[in-house]
């Protein structure tokens, strides 16, 4: 039989699938013995049943039953029992971190008994049982029964009435518990149950529950979390954080999740419980404060952390409490980090003996690398600085300033650059952290909700700003010296300093892609990079190449280390002022119209080519022959015919309508473009590869590969493949000609296809256009934020290459063109060569490079890297 619940001394960190990331650690914490209170686990199985179901599985409240009475006994209390109640928390835990975006319900067995016993127990502190109580309520209504939490917060804002809540007397939070009760009775028509049993129910189930709220169903998207995982539940026994002044709770990490640097990064607060830290509800205390109001603890925290530290060999965060003196663990992980840091800690984990260099390269991802050459604020000319808060999350981000998610949202929509300001942010304010540049808070610490998201995110954010008086009513914050920002004007925020400006700061080129031009390495994190970027390139067996159609982009693609280009886009190099030249072959109805076109083009193609083959100095350059979709290279249809029956048509635009009218496609995508124009247009491709040809004459060493796009049938290839090779023959010129594998057919009669290619290279732009049937120049605005949102995909297949029904004729096409032609060249050039997920894919299908654009050759190599690891 199933067993659906583990005690924390069954489990171990290798059990995340089971228990999720909090219970499996809590085990092994438990397991190193280290102090943490005593509790079970339910699994993330008996959750995904219940999803399923819409009840609990068979057997699980009888296992639960018994693993409570086993708590009960080691307690030495029961729960909620009235004289001596024991209390429990019932947290959410996921195998993927989601910071706060999934219910715990804290001091779970209080009701109007059981609080007396509370009280007798913390030595007849009523104070603190009346508060702990009314946060059960507060907690318990807002999760577990839906209730509005803007109810209870108001209550509560209106008793304090400008003071702190420690503020609060014994007698007062009594009658807030009243208070409470009655919101409860009013909105739920039914009493606060004052069964702990059935607390403790209802509360399982809510955290199951809470797996499918928006906000979370939202992160798992951002994230690329699997939508049925389900969550694991933890049911710990309390231990109190705010019995006075000797209690307290916390968060630390090992070292500075920001910079990666060591030493003590922490927050603490004072006579408080739980979530109060996270959320930034007070301004918590730096950690090393700790030193001072509790040495004792600070000392057992500090040498756990080391314990922590070597046991996992990375960063760990860590939640804790601290109850009358007494430390105990509630949480560790292995802590989300920024870009920076990543790299700096693996490095100084290698350097301290703890990991090797190719788990080095796998402990940072190319979404990192890829952050860090962002760029960041100019140094230079008229800033004006208005505050400095915590520097949470780097990087640079400009925008108009939004109070609300929903502004937030509507305005990122529109297409405008938005910084999100808020007091504090709560985990509804997802959305708005997606839509923003940047988040700005005025208070909360580096561990406050709004800096845990946005690192996770990779978003810039500034937190704790304290300067700064917020009024999202008012829509508008004011900063020192009488300063007012309203909803609207510009400001700049620099995540790396927690510095805020006023008005828009230029912006400057990060400091890792100053290294990658090929500057020397002279800080520590560009020479952490440097070291994880060539232990990469030593292990990786894929090759990396770029996407570049001019001199410049091939240089800059050198410098970032391709190593060859495998994607050179002819058409592009008539963007333009030279559209011109292609309009006018394409619709040139005459031979010689046709020639005088062609004769036009080619010395253009000539000079073009001789300049890459320069930039690539020796290194394979794959030219593709022109392909323009030609409702990017004809004059608009629409235009003309409105320039026509206005009357203000010359005769050219007149000639030109006939011609467009002729030429229009319904689908374009589908329609006369590459290796069809080619044939359809005598000379054109002949010019091409002429023009090539000539071109690495003159340049010693050029090695260019001639490459055939759209082909459908190896008949097409054949016809063109014959042309191009008596031209390089006449000229001396040596080439491998092949093609690009970018229609279905191409790639299910890849055996075929091979027989007239010597290379193949997947164009999986077109290939994923025509395998779903998503045009690609539509579809991403028309539905696919729809089909996201309700699961169709977890990703854009324009973006991550779809394994399973484009990969699957990638897969095809490798087997049968190899079985053909064993020496058969392979890559892939559509947007996916850049994308880290389709980087592994093509490692794990045996092709032999991936191109990209220049500026993601880093993390291509990077990944590829990783592929092998
Ligand atoms: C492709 O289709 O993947 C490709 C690289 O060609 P283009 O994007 O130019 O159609
Ligand atoms: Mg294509």
């Amino acid at each position: 039989m199933a067993k659906f619940v583990y005690d924390f001394t069954e489990g171990n960190r290798d059990l995340k699938d089971l228990l999720g990331g909090k219970g499996a650690n809590l085990a092994e914490m438990t397991n190193l013995g280290l102090p943490v209170p005593p509790g079970f686990t339910i699994t993330s199985e008996a959750c995904r049943h219940y999803l399923a179901e819409g009840s609990v599985p068979e057997g699980l409240e009888r296992e639960i039953a018994d693993h409570l009475s086993a708590l009960e006994s080691a307690m030495g209390k029961k729960l909620g029992q009235a004289d001596d109640p024991l209390l429990v928390s019932v947290r959410s835990g996921a195998k993927f971190s989601m910071p706060g975006m999934m219910e715990t319900v804290l001091n779970i067995g209080l009701n109007d008994e059981s609080v007396h016993g509370l009280a007798k127990q913390a030595g007849g502190n009523d104070r603190f049982a009346w508060d702990s109580y009314r946060r059960l309520i507060q907690m318990f209504g807002k999760t577990v029964q839906d209730i509005d939490g803007e109810l209870f917060e108001h209550a509560l804002e209106e008793l304090k009435n400008g003071r702190q809540d420690t503020d609060l007397t014994a007698q007062e939070l009594q009658g807030l518990v009243e208070t409470y009760k009655g919101i409860v009775r009013e909105q739920t028509g039914k009493d606060f149950p004052a069964d702990p049993r059935e607390q403790m129910r209802l509360a399982v189930k809510a955290v199951f529950d809470s797996w499918n709220a928006p906000r979370a169903i939202l992160y798992r998207r951002q994230e690329r979390i699997p939508a049925d995982l389900g969550t694991a539940v933890n049911i710990v026994a309390m231990v109190f954080g705010n019995l006075g002044d000797d209690s307290g709770t916390g968060v630390a990490f090992t070292r500075d999740p920001g910079s990666g640097r060591q030493g003590i990064y922490g927050d603490y607060l004072q006579n408080a419980q739980g979530e109060d830290v996270v959320a930034g509800i007070r301004n918590t205390v730096p950690l090393q404060d700790l030193e001072r109001i509790d040495k004792h603890s600070y000392d057992e925290l500090l040498s756990i952390m080391e314990t922590l530290e070597t046991h996992y060999r990375d960063l760990c965060d860590i939640e804790f409490t601290i109850e009358r003196g007494k430390l105990w663990m509630l949480q560790t992980r292995v802590g989300k980090r920024t870009a920076a840091a990543a790299f700096r800690i693996a490095v100084q984990l290698v350097d301290q003996g703890l990991i090797t260099l190719d788990e080095a390269v796998t402990r940072v991802t190319g979404d990192q690398l890829a952050q860090l050459m962002f760029p960041r604020f100019s140094q230079e000319g008229d800033r004006k600085k208005i505050t400095k808060g915590m520097n949470a999350s780097p990087g640079a981000a400009v925008g108009k300033v939004v109070f609300t998610s929903e502004r937030a949202v509507e305005l990122a929509d529109k297409g405008e650059d938005v910084i999100l300001v808020r007091r504090e942010t709560n985990p509804d304010d997802l959305s708005g952290m997606i839509a923003a540049r940047g988040v700005l808070t005025s208070r909360g610490g580096k561990t406050s909700h709004a800096a845990v998201v946005a690192r996770g995110m990779g978003k810039t954010c500034v937190c704790g700003a304290e300067e700064l008086e917020v009024s999202s009513s008012q829509k508008r914050f004011t900063a020192p010296g009488g300063i007012e920002v309203r909803e609207g004007e510009v400001i700049s925020i620099d995540g790396s300093t927690g510095e805020v400006f006023l008005g828009e700061v230029p912006v400057m080129d990060s400091v890792v892609v100053e290294y990658f031009e090929g500057a020397q390495p002279d800080d520590e994190l560009v020479k952490a990079v440097d070291r994880i970027m060539a232990h990469a390139d030593s292990v990786r067996r894929l090759g990396v190449r770029a996407n570049a159609d001019n001199p410049e982009d091939s240089a800059r693609a050198r410098r970032f280390g391709a190593q060859g280009i495998g994607l050179c886009r002819t058409e592009h190099m008539f963007l333009g002022e030279r559209r011109q030249l292609v309009e006018d072959l394409v619709l040139a109805t005459s031979k010689q119209e046709r020639q005088a076109a062609l004769d036009a083009l080619e010395p253009h193609q000539k000079s073009d080519f001789i300049g890459i083959f320069q930039a690539m100095e020796g290194l394979p350059v794959t030219i593709r022959l022109i392909d323009p979709p030609l409702h990017e290279f004809l004059p608009d249809l629409v235009a003309l015919s409105v320039k026509a029956a206005t009357g203000e048509a010359t005769d050219k635009d007149r000639a030109l309508l006939v011609a467009v009218k002729r030429l229009h496609e319904q689908n374009p995508m589908l329609g006369l473009r590459g290796v069809r124009l080619g044939l359809v247009i005598p000379g054109l491709f002949a010019m091409q590869v002429r023009a090539i040809a000539e071109a690495a004459r003159e340049v010693p060493g050029a090695r260019p590969e001639i490459m055939i796009p759209l082909v459908a049938a190896v008949q097409e290839l054949e016809a063109v493949r014959e042309e191009a090779v008596k031209i390089l023959q006449a000229t001396g010129v040596d080439a491998l000609v092949g093609t690009m594998i970018e229609t279905p057919r191409a790639a299910l009669t890849a055996g075929q296809v091979a027989e007239a290619a010597e290379f193949f290279s997947f164009g999986t732009n077109d290939l994923t256009q025509m395998t779903w049937g998503f045009s690609r120049d539509d579809v991403e605005a028309a539905f696919f934020s729809r089909y996201l949102e309700i699961g169709i995909f977890g990703v854009s297949p324009f973006e991550t290459l779809d394994r399973d029904g484009v990969g699957r004729l990638v897969r095809l096409a490798v087997e049968e063109g190899r079985a053909t032609r064993p020496d058969l060249k392979l890559g892939i050039c559509g947007e996916h060569g850049g994308d880290p997920d389709s980087v592994h894919f093509c490692h794990e299908a045996g092709l032999d490079y991936v191109s990209c654009s220049p500026f993601r050759i880093p993390v291509a190599r990077l990944e590829a890297g990783r592929a092998v690891l």
